[in-house]
């Protein structure tokens, strides 16, 4: 007779292995900024995020595919973050805060992975991460919210220091 042994630790690995899928790289985390801005990261690097696109080809009626911020291209994770002229200039201007390169290729994984490429002290680049995650966070929320008034710099200028109060989650997810 065969006996069957159950673990936690095997249900888990069995779920991981057919439920989670990693992306193929390796799943950051910072425990200096709150569990939601590493779950949208982690999210993020998925690309499992709700964008209009993805939203569409999963069969959502959307009103449009477009970007709501700039409504040139399509809205995808890279464009969002990474190419929508509205918000691309946030990188830049985080390079010359911090004394730093500007990154001569600029997509999402590489912009995740900044922080492995700049010459930092250890502590440094752990709050370079803190930097470069919760603009992510705050480029999915203005986003959401979409305020023409004060613009994307405005806005996450005004959304930085809110983005650490636990109650306080724009994201539409
Ligand atoms: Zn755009």
């Amino acid at each position: 007779m065969f006996q069957i042994l159950f673990s936690v630790s095997s249900v888990r690995w069995f779920l991981d292995g057919s439920m989670l899928h990693s992306g193929g790289g390796e799943t950051r985390w910072n425990n200096w900024v709150p569990i939601k801005i590493n779950i949208l990261l982690w999210r993020i690097q998925l690309l499992s995020i709700p964008t209009r696109e993805r939203l569409s080809h999963r069969g959502i009626m959307v009103d449009s595919i477009l970007c709501p911020i700039c409504s040139r291209s399509v809205e995808s994770v890279d464009h969002l973050f990474a190419e929508c002229i509205e918000l691309m200039e946030i990188w830049p201007r985080i390079a010359i805060w911090w004394g730093i390169q500007i990154l001569t290729q600029f997509n999402v994984p590489t912009l995740i992975k900044w922080s492995d490429y700049v010459a930092l002290r250890k502590g440094q680049l752990k709050a370079f991460d803190v930097v470069v995650m919760t603009s992510f966070w705050c480029m999915w929320n203005f986003h959401v919210v979409k305020p023409r008034l004060v613009g994307a710099l405005g806005f996450i200028i005004r959304l930085l220091p809110l983005c650490y109060c636990q109650d306080f989650f724009l994201a539409s997810f």
